[in-house]
């Protein structure tokens, strides 16, 4: 079965994610940064609030309120005919997929995803201008969206070409990778360990209606070993090595994608091999926040 990106269909959503748009928004400035840092993130928002200032909605969204509420709020408003503004953003998001093929992403399925999932939705309305800028952007408690770029890499190397069952992700944050994921395997599970952030994840995908997707709040350090083992398993944040637990719920032949590492992080692909044995390969350079235990 093929979607209407002519890419293999992994999950079905029962809205196409391309009618999903916030009125007031506008074409974003193109910055990329190849840095994923809540620093960066913070100067990738100051930097192009100013080039691109986000005109709320008539409605008049708050930035403090979820995403969810503010598009409830503002669907009754919206005039019956199309609006130029209201179908933008597919179009911009196609542009940003196109900076992302370019700088080496290949997997057509995973950039169709990217292209499916509107990423404005788990930005607050305050920086959803800058959507679509290749940047990872700040969702509060010190935590950042993962630069799309980033996103697309990591799942691109765990998916390589074959099909995905279940996969589990570390680091929820806003929820965005998530949903991209659910558009590339059966099952997904997704753990953080900040409470608000899990709230704000479930606020901002509820509109979307994934149903392969489930949150989880918790330390993902553990994993979720009542429902592993898990085909992939990706970490969005770095720690200093990937934990055994997670390991140990990868599936024989499963893949695991993490950022390994402090101050100087590199992605590591994680292959389980046989029930004892593991292979790892280091690959490229990135920066995430760090991975923590506990709850909080
Ligand atoms: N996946 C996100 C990126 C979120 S940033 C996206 O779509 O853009 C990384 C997230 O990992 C943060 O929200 C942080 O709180 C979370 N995190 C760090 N350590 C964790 C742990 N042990 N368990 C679960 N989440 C963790």
């Amino acid at each position: 079965m093929k979607d209407r990106f002519g890419a293999p269909k992994a999950s079905n959503f029962p809205l196409p994610l391309s009618s999903l748009s916030r009125p007031g928004e506008r074409r974003a400035a193109s910055a990329p940064a190849r840095v994923a840092t809540p620093q960066t993130a913070t100067q990738n928002a100051a930097r192009t609030a100013v080039q691109a200032p986000y005109v709320p909605a008539a409605t008049g969204a708050a930035p403090s309120k979820s995403h969810s509420q503010a598009l409830q709020r503002a669907q009754p408003q919206a005039p019956a005919a199309p609006r130029p503004d209201l179908m933008v953003s597919e179009a911009i998001r196609r542009a940003m997929v196109a900076r992302v093929a370019k700088q080496g992403v290949q997997d057509p399925l995973v950039l169709a995803a990217l292209v499916r999932v509107p990423r404005h939705l788990f930005i607050e309305p305050a920086l959803s201008a800058q959507a679509y800028i290749d940047a990872s952007l700040p969702i509060g408690h010190q935590q950042t969206i993962s630069q799309p770029y980033i996103v697309a890499r990591m799942i691109e190397v765990m998916r390589n070409g074959g099909a995905l069952g279940r996969v589990l992700e570390i680091g929820t944050g806003c929820g965005y990778q998530a949903a991209v994921l659910a558009c590339v395997a059966q099952e997904v599970f997704s753990i953080e360990r900040i409470k608000p952030l899990h709230e704000l994840a479930k606020s901002n995908l509820r509109p979307l209606r994934i149903a392969n997707l489930r949150l989880h709040y918790g330390d993902g350090m553990l994993g979720l070993p009542q429902v592993a083992p898990f085909d992939g398993i990706i970490l969005a944040a770095a720690g200093l090595e990937v934990p055994r637990a997670l390991l140990e719920q990868l599936a024989i032949g499963g893949r695991l994608v993490a950022p390994v590492g402090a101050q100087v992080q590199h992605l590591q692909l994680i292959t389980r091999s046989g029930k004892a044995e593991w292979t790892s390969e280091t690959l490229e350079g990135c920066h995430f926040v760090p991975l923590r235990a506990g709850t909080v």
